[in-house]
Order: structure tokens, then sequence, then C-alpha cells
């Protein structure tokens, strides 16, 4: 059965007047009556309905890591489906799929983080790691450990909590549920490290860190939630040993350390999972979702330490959790397939030759003088982009510049993520080295353009 959609730009457009944006100015998008219709994919490249061909240097958003329409994957969903559609494992219910991809995510993860309980968004994943937290500590008699130690610059997710957890920036307007939240200082050197070596920023956030656990008092706080590199906060990569050192402070306090790796794992910085094989540390928790199922299955999942599980499953005590969709079996299906191919192609090892070629070409486009700083890691970038490069001073938000330098990729082929003064790429992993040169030229003339237009 053929869905019969319309395809064509005015016939998406009408539609979509019904259709809510998430994340986007929608006063903006009314006014401008500005969209791109996608409506296909392959590889590394997606379509729009005027018929170009784009190439995904936003990985669909930070999650089609193996590249688009996969036979694999597409087979493995509908095998799944067309044997089992639907059930929960919720009760004593379970089935192979999600059985299966819990035991593989076991096997990948660090240390003792051998449990998994499976979501369909990192907000979820994220949620799901506060709620057990919360239910652990409950469980061992210290029902005041709650609070959670998140940084400025963070993003967590979308969901009451999440958003609290996340940048206070980027919920201007909105009510904030805080009281569970405490935001410490961003671990960005070049905007909040002025005048201090990275060692000696470094030991400012870690007393920022003590001086916040005196305050509160360590009997109620219940975890340090963290990004190892910052996604959607602009790409920030934190000071080398940050992870350590404030794993280890944490550790001394008995305050749980968790992991958000919504976009660091599966591949896009060249290992399945960051905190251990980049950053040197093993969380308590790891939240993952994304590059999970590189986006074919809306899929998350949290893993948590034998430890954590053999508090929350001992005697006495209901698990009064889970999502109908909670290790759905076609999400657990795609997962499955994706993880098989990432290993049959050797994807996260071969990230760490393509997507440094990726990170070096972009790297040279601090040459522009609009361009502030270039960061991150891999198949992880961001640029900032700034008015004066000397006192690092930003753009107005009324220039409008990161949309004026999306506008310019896209205009040449390539999609880029505008975010306020930041252009954030974070493509497919499968690109060659073709594919990787031509998105660095392509951004190169764009900020060109852009420059010259200023
Ligand atoms: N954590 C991080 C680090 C993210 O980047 C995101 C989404 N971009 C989330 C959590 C939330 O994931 P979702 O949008 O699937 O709820």
């Amino acid at each position: 059965m053929s869905l019969d959609l319309d395809i064509t730009t005015d016939g998406v457009l009408t539609a979509d007047t019904h259709l809510v944006q998430s994340w986007a100015d929608l006063d903006f998008l009314k006014q401008s009556g500005q969209r791109t219709v996608i409506v296909g994919a392959e590889g590394a490249y997606v379509r729009d309905s005027e018929g170009n061909q784009l190439i995904d240097g936003i990985g669909g958003l930070w999650c089609v890591n193996v590249g688009h329409r996969r036979r694999e994957i597409i087979d493995a969903i509908t095998a799944q489906l067309e044997t089992l559609d639907f059930y929960s494992t919720f009760y004593n219910f379970t089935h192979p799929a999600a059985a299966a991809l819990a035991t593989k995510l076991a096997d990948l993860a660090p240390g003792t983080l051998n449990k998994v309980h499976f979501g369909n968004s990192g907000s979820v994943a994220n949620e799901t790691a506060i709620r057990i937290l919360h239910h652990y500590y409950n469980r061992l008699g210290q029902p005041r450990k709650r609070r959670i130690l998140c940084r400025h610059g963070a993003y967590h997710g979308s969901t009451h909590l999440t958003v609290a957890m996340t940048t206070p920036g980027y919920s201007q307007g909105w009510s904030r549920e805080d009281s569970l939240v405490h935001h410490l200082r961003c671990p960005h050197h070049w905007r909040e490290g002025q005048g201090m070596t990275e060692a000696e920023f470094l030991e400012v956030l870690k007393q920022d860190l003590r001086d916040t656990i005196q305050h509160y008092g360590a009997e109620t706080i219940a975890c340090f939630f963290a990004e190892p590199i910052m996604g959607a906060g602009g790409v920030i990569v934190p000071p080398e040993g940050y992870h350590q050192a404030m794993f280890e402070i944490c550790r001394d306090h008995d305050i749980k350390y968790v992991t958000d790796e919504v976009v660091t794992s599966f591949g896009r910085l060249g290992h399945m999972f960051a905190s251990e094989d980049v950053f040197g540390i093993v969380p308590d928790i790891i939240t993952t979702a994304k590059g999970l199922t590189s986006g074919y299955q809306p899929l998350s999942a949290t893993i948590l330490s034998d430890e954590i599980h053999e508090v929350i499953s001992g005697p006495g005590g209901m698990f009064f959790h889970g999502m109908t969709y909670s290790g759905h079996p076609a999400a657990a299906a795609a997962g499955l397939a994706n993880i098989a191919l990432m290993e049959a192609e050797q994807i996260p090892q071969r990230v760490r030759t393509t997507g440094k070629r990726f990170e070096g070409l972009l790297r040279q486009l601090d040459r522009h003088d609009i361009v502030g700083e270039v960061r991150g890691s891999h198949f992880m970038m961001g640029l900032e982009f700034v008015k004066d490069k000397a006192t690092a001073a930003p753009f107005a938000p009324e220039d409008r510049i990161g949309l004026r330098l999306a506008r310019e990729a896209q205009k040449r082929g390539l999609i880029a993520r505008p975010l306020g003064n930041i252009l954030i790429l974070s493509p497919t992993l499968v690109m060659d080295e073709a594919l990787i040169d031509r998105t660095a030229a392509i951004l190169d003339d764009s900020i060109a353009a852009v420059q010259a237009s200023l």
C-alpha cells in the first residue's frame, strides 16, 4: 500500500501550516514561509522537493551515523514487524529483540554497566536516569539525595525536568522547574577562561564543583550529569583531564556520575562510547539514543551499573517506571542491525581517520576573520563566528549570522545547523575523503561570501 503523499513543495507547504515545528522561531517561519522540504535520502545525502541533492552535514540531527537508507537496517525492521509488530516490556513480558539488544549494549558499554532500560528519546533516557537514581537513594534510606548538578551550556532534552537540566538560555520566556537543579560553570576555556591557561581554568572548574558540594551538602546531591562533549550548547570540548577530575571529586562525595552520550556514542568520536575510550572514566550511568539506531527508529537506552541495579531490584519494592514503547521490537531490531553494520564496516575505527581529516580541514577555516573558534572532535564540530577576532566580540542576534551562513552553505549543496553565532556540523559517518573535502570547500566559500556581504 502506498501512502500517496503529495511531495511537491506547494503540497507539503500547504499541509505544513498544521505542523508545529520543533525548536524553531515560529513567528519567523510564519512570516518568511521558509521551509526546506526533504523528500528522500541516500547515504551521506538528502534530496529536497526542488530536486536538490544536499550533503547531510548534520546527519539528520546528529543521528544518522551509518548513512541514509541502509538496506540492512530497513530489512531488519521489516522482518521484525512481520514477526512481532509490537509487544511491551512491562510486567513479566519480554521479547527477543529487546533482550538481544540489551545484551549487546552490556557487552559494548564500559565497566560494570550491564543493565539497560529502554526509552524512545534522549530526553526520556535522561529522565529515566534521574528517576532511577532518586529511587536508588530512597531505597538506601537517603531520600534527601535528590539534587542534580549540571553545567551551563548543557543540553539534556525537552521534557520538563531535562529542560531544567539544560542551560537556562534555552528556555527564556518559558516556565522552568528548577528546584532540583544546579548549573555549574561551563567548561569552555575560550569563552569562560580568558586570561587563564587551560590547566588554571580546570582548577577553577574543580573549585566550583567543590564549593557547590560544600554549599548544598553532598547528602542532598544525587548526581553530576554531563555530556562528554557538549553538543547543542555549541560543541564545547572541556579542558584536558576535566572529566577525570570531576569524576574523582564526585566519587569522593558519593555523587553518581552520569554521562549523557546521546550524541557522542556510536562512532561519532571514533568509538562506540566516549566515556572511557576518549575521556578515561567509567560513569555510573550512560544515556544514549540517536546513533543507537542511526535514527531509523526512535530508541534510547539508560545503561546502569550492576551496583545501581542491585539496589533497585532488591526485595520489597516495585519499579514504577517505563514507557509503552520501551524496547519496541522494531526499534530494538533497528538498533541490533545498526550496531552489526557498524561492526562489520568498522565505522568507529574508520572515523578515527576520516573524522580527523574532517576536523583538520574545518580547523583551517580559522583563517577567516569572522571565525572566532573552530572546536569539536572528529564528526562533531562547531564554528563560532565573531564580529571582532581580537576581542572575540559576538555578532548581535539580529545579524542572524549562523542562519546566513547556513543559507549560503545550502545554496552550495550542504546542510549545516545554525545556532545563534555558531554553525554546527555533525554529518553521517560514511563520508569519503572527496566528500569531506567538498564539505570543507563549501564551508570555506560560504564563510567568504558572508564575510564579503558584511
Ligand atoms: N542529550 C543530548 C546530549 C542531546 O543532544 C539531545 C538531543 N539533541 C538530547 C539529550 C535529547 O534527545 P531527544 O531529542 O531524543 O529527546
